[in-house]
């Protein structure tokens, strides 16, 4: 890998010009890591390439939609056939209904699916349809939750927040988010007070059942059963954002795998193979009532996009082999085998949450099970090492408050090149 950035940085000043921060998302910007962003110029497997012809093992692809890998042919034939026939059509396709029945035969307690266009339009179709079927305002979120930017959510929200160290955002009245209750992830207690006191007001719950906004942090033992428990005595809604864990942790998402049933899914990331997407889908009485046959109004010009359903349905059609999850598990585990002696080694206090092939590591002597102890780890460190990695190749998420992703183009290459990085970070830090 040669070491010169000077075309991707020419390109970041000028588009500093033009776009706010130089940016279309916000942790893009390294902010919290120090430095300035490569230009991305294309992506092969599981190898990003900047405008520089730099290249590096991506562990961040995308932020999670590429479970295949970068131009994975499967997804690249269909998203080329489609483009062929017409790239939207404001009237209903075929591919829209199957895409939904191939998310409903992984996931059957999604018993109808509407199609969106990101993660941010299935959580705020999902609360909104959540308060017109109870007919009540409050939304319960737990800190560090990240279901993305609207308006409701951006309480004590992970992600790009916590990144910025933003406890909130600017621009929102607080008349909306008086309606968010956001209380500790994996705090049972105060799961069970909140409905002791407000019960009978609280249309739902939305949780990330991985959280993975605050870097990887897995539900404690019988959180989720307890939610479900709380929610259905009280008659509240159940919301699992899946938006990162769904096709992800299991074929039938965080829900499959802890086998417990939300009312109301949400997806995305996965979901579109790497175009944009959303979905809102679960219960058929409460899917009832949308616009048009319910009075909850949603919409979108671009909403279940051609293209994006038939990359949808290329990822899916792919993910029927069960392999798919033992091969992304073993490749987190060899990593991580690898991995750990090395820090143990050079003295290097780290945590690592892991749960399937989703995780995180995190810079702290301490267990991280909130956005609290999260916020806790050595954030500082973390810049250095993003750094160093990525001066060795190794492109690692920008912000010590996400995960890594891993896919199916993840190769012993991969492993090597991070193993030679670690070792090389940890010489210069000792
Ligand atoms: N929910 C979760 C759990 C997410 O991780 C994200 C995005 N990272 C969103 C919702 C929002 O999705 P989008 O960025 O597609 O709007």
């Amino acid at each position: 890998m040669s070491d010169h950035t000077t075309n991707s940085e020419k390109i970041f000043k000028k588009s500093c010009t033009i776009i706010p921060g130089g940016v279309n998302s916000p942790v893009r910007a390294f902010g919290s890591v120090g430095g300035t962003p490569f230009i991305a110029a294309r992506g092969e497997g599981a190898w990003i390439y900047d405008v520089d012809d730099n290249r590096y093992a991506d562990y961040v692809m995308s932020w999670g939609p590429l479970l295949l890998g970068h131009t994975h042919p499967s997804v690249l034939e269909a998203v080329k056939k489609a483009a062929d026939s017409g790239t939207s059509f404001g009237v209903p396709t075929d591919a829209e209904r199957e895409l939904a029945e191939l998310v409903a035969e992984r996931m059957p307690w999604i018993q109808k699916l509407r199609l969106v266009s990101s993660g941010t339009e299935a959580c705020m179709t999902a609360a909104r349809l959540a308060r017109g079927a109870t007919g009540r305002d409050l939304i319960v979120k737990f800190d560090g939750g990240y279901h993305g930017h609207s308006d409701m959510f951006l309480v004590k929200a992970g992600s790009g927040l916590a990144t910025g160290g933003l406890p909130a955002s600017g621009g929102i009245p607080e008349s909306v988010t008086s309606k968010t209750i956001s209380i500790p992830y994996n705090d049972i207690e105060a799961v069970r007070n909140l409905f002791s006191e407000r019960g009978s007001e609280i249309a739902a719950v939305i949780v990330e059942p991985v959280a993975a906004n605050m870097g990887v942090v897995p539900p404690a033992e019988n959180f989720l059963q307890i939610l479900r428990g709380l929610t259905k005595k009280h008659n509240a809604i159940l919301i699992f954002d899946e938006v990162i864990t769904g096709f992800r942790l299991s074929g039938a998402g965080a829900a499959g795998f802890f086998k417990v049933l939300p009312d109301l899914v949400c997806l995305g990331k996965i979901l579109g193979g790497g175009l944009p997407i959303g979905g809102v889908g679960g219960r058929e009485e409460i899917m009832n009532h949308l616009s048009p046959m319910g009075a909850v109004y949603q919409a979108g010009t671009l909403s279940g996009n051609p293209l994006s359903t038939a990359a949808g349905i290329a990822m899916l059609r792919n993910l029927n082999n069960l392999t798919v999850y033992e091969y992304l598990n073993r490749y987190v585990d060899k990593l991580l085998g690898q991995l750990v002696p090395l820090f143990t080694s050079s003295n290097c206090e780290v945590k690592i949450n892991q749960i399937e092939s989703l995780f995180t590591i995190f810079f702290t002597e301490n267990d991280v099970t909130d956005f609290e102890s999260a916020k806790n780890c050595d954030m500082e460190k973390y810049a250095r090492f993003h750094k160093a990695m990525l001066n060795a190749g190794v492109f690692l998420p920008p912000s010590g408050f996400e995960a890594w992703f891993v896919s199916l183009s993840h190769t012993e290459e991969h492993i090597q090149k991070t193993v030679d990085a670690v070792t090389a970070f940890l010489d210069s830090e000792s």
